[in-house]
């Protein structure tokens, strides 16, 4: 029996190193992923988070986990009452998402914190991509929806959506984009 052993060499749609002849991402992407993130339990959302942590040190968190691709800790930073864990009930369904793009917004390289917002037990973290390049037509958004259940901020939900950028004069505000303020 032989170990293959995956490196960020290979590319999604490189022959998969098995020898099965089919693309990486076709075959033991899947698999290979599931058994890293398995092996990483250094970190929890509880351990680092509590009643006190800010949006801005929360949006901190979100890059860092997002910047080393730490699955587990972001799937942590869920709150496990919203509707993003009602999609995704499990660890694993997540890191599938994510594998296959279902999910193209979690802090994701290159996006900037736009605008925070908070409300109660309530905050909007707008992250957005294009704003300061000039030869870009459309903007993309990832809107996270925060809640406090009383032991600190988790993700409620998470959006990622574009716009023209020739529907904004400034910066948009979350009014320009039509987002709703309360989501209960
Ligand atoms: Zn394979």
């Amino acid at each position: 029996m032989t170990e293959t052993t995956v490196g960020k060499s290979v590319g999604r749609n490189d022959k998969c190193p098995c020898g099965s002849g089919k693309k990486y991402k076709k075959c033991c992407l899947q698999a290979n992923k599931l058994k890293q993130e398995a092996s990483k339990t250094s970190r929890s959302a509880a351990d680092l988070i509590d009643k006190d942590t800010t949006a801005w040190s929360f949006y901190k968190l979100l890059r860092d986990g997002s910047a080393q691709n730490i699955l587990n800790f972001l799937y942590d930073l869920t709150d496990e009452k919203g509707p993003f864990r009602q999609r995704f009930p499990t660890p694993e369904s997540f890191f599938k998402g994510v594998s296959d793009s279902d999910i193209r917004a979690f802090a994701t390289k290159g996006f900037e914190l736009v605008r925070i917002r908070h409300d109660g037990d309530e905050t909007l973290i707008l992250l957005g991509k294009g704003l300061d390049n000039k030869q870009t037509q459309n903007l993309s958004f990832e809107l996270f929806r925060l809640k406090d259940a009383g032991t600190g901020l988790r993700i409620w939900d998470v959006e990622y959506f574009e716009k023209a950028k020739s529907e904004f004069n400034t910066t948009p505000r979350f009014e320009d984009l039509n987002i709703a303020w309360s989501w209960n």
